[in-house]
């Protein structure tokens, strides 16, 4: 978009800018792609400031806390892998997997390795190892020989230094821990269509809780299903502009948590995304589009009326609902203890077909459970509905598979996933479950 067109924020965007300090060349302002694309090569979205040095290319969001590093030694294993820093304080290492079945299996072309416990489909630990383990540890170091090297250069990279040092390991786990108090808590777990924004989303809760409390489940909390308040949400909003700032321009999507904002009233959840729209002030981010992504339940979406579909296709953006069906089975939901019939499983998954038909700017998402211990009828009864009764391909209304046993990567299991994948009408991926 030209920037005679860009209003609000993003005119205000200072100009981009370069200067070359000794060994290391900074960019300021530099502006990235506008748009999130699934593409076999690093494409760095948004605005930031970059300062490529003899060791590696640190990229800082615009509140000056590091967003991205990529290693230059000679032992950093891909030229095109990279760290990322999230909102919520986790490093996450990006790598191609050998671009071999990444895409195939999670709909990214970059696998991210997460440094925590999670369904890790592909293997490997890279954060474990070195180069990369250690530049998660010494980042700052790196900063102090940028700025040992660069101090008196220019008053603009001075000061550009200066902020960058006050964003300390101890103040930058000091926000994220803001970040969680303002959402009642850290985000146990993000829809897994965040993937379309590079799970790059402000959370704010609409709702606490959910209605099932299964058994299985790893990211549930027990505290029981709750709407929050409008003037609850509208002073998360407020406290979340306040923290994202100056790069809240480099947002151009919503989580609205926790685990079934779908149960919510429609008159709320409308008015929660207006005002996440208004207060954020998310038509102006550098971003094309805007998102709001959710969570669903079974329950929640045959409660839901179909003024509430008609009322969210009119808001701006798109809306991505993911709803935990888990199985069509009634075996496997008795052995997973989730209180539901198998038949409501079944209607929830036509159901989600017709809306998907029918309105433009709503996906809705369904996730089934896999593990090679769970009975042959939930795989039966998975494909009845996946294949059988869906007449032709599509290409949305995507389905994720969601490994019950975490970190423990099997071959077997993605062959099973394979077999699955190549009978499905619907896209079908691994869910890649992200905490925030
Ligand atoms: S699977 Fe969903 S409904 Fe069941 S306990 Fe977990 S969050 Fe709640």
């Amino acid at each position: 978009m030209p920037e005679s067109r860009q209003h609000g924020r993003c005119r205000a965007l200072s100009p981009p800018r370069s200067q070359r300090c000794g060994a290391y060349h900074f960019e300021l302002f530099k502006r990235g792609s506008r748009r999130y694309e699934k593409v076999s090569y690093p494409l760095r979205c948004g605005v930031y400031h970059e300062i490529d040095g003899p060791d590696a290319v640190l990229h800082l969001d615009l509140n000056h806390q590091p967003l991205r590093l990529i290693g230059k030694q000679k032992n950093w294993p891909h030229p095109q892998e990279w760290l990322k820093r999230t909102i919520g304080d986790d490093w996450i290492y990006y790598s191609t997997g050998g671009y071999t079945g990444v895409f195939e299996t999670t709909g990214e072309f970059y696998l991210p390795n997460l440094p925590y416990v999670t369904n890790n489909h592909l293997g490997g630990k890279p954060l474990d190892q070195e180069p990369i383990r250690s530049q998660v540890e010494c980042w700052p170091a790196v900063i102090d020989s940028i700025a040992s090297s660069c101090r008196g250069c220019s008053d603009e990279i001075d000061l550009l230094i200066e902020r960058i040092r006050q964003r300390t390991p101890v103040s930058l786990a000091r926000r994220a821990k803001l970040l969680h108090r303002i959402v009642n808590g850290p985000v146990s777990v993000l829809p897994p269509d965040t993937r379309h924004v590079d799970y790059q989303v402000i959370p704010v809760n609409v709702s606490l809780g959910c209605l099932y409390k299964c058994s299985f489940c790893r990211v549930k909390n027990m505290s029981s299903f709750t709407q929050l308040t409008l003037a609850q949400i509208e002073a998360q909003l407020d406290s979340l502009h306040a923290l994202l700032a100056d790069d809240l321009i480099n947002f151009n999507a919503i989580f609205l948590g926790q685990h079934d904002g779908l149960s919510c009233t429609s008159s709320l959840l409308c008015a929660a995304v207006e005002s996440a729209h208004r207060k954020l002030d998310l038509e102006a981010s550098y971003l094309d589009g805007t998102n709001t992504f959710l969570f669903g339940s079974v329950g929640s979406l045959h409660a839901a009326e179909e003024k509430l579909f008609d009322d969210l296709d009119k808001l701006p953006g798109r809306v991505f609902i993911n709803i935990g069906l888990e199985s069509a089975d009634q075996a496997t939901l008795d052995l997973l203890g989730k209180p539901l019939r198998a038949e409501k499983v079944s209607a929830a998954f036509h159901l989600i077909q017709t809306i998907n038909k029918r309105y433009r700017s709503i996906e809705i998402t369904a996730n089934f459970v896999t593990d090679p211990d769970l009975p042959e009828s939930h795989y039966k009864t998975m494909m009845e509905l996946i294949r059988d009764q869906v007449a032709t391909t599509r290409d949305k209304g995507c389905i994720y598979l969601s490994p019950l046993r975490f970190n423990d990567p099997s071959r077997a299991r993605l062959f099973d996933f394979y077999k699955i994948k190549r009978l499905s009408r619907l896209p079908l991926y691994m869910y890649t479950i992200q905490r925030l």
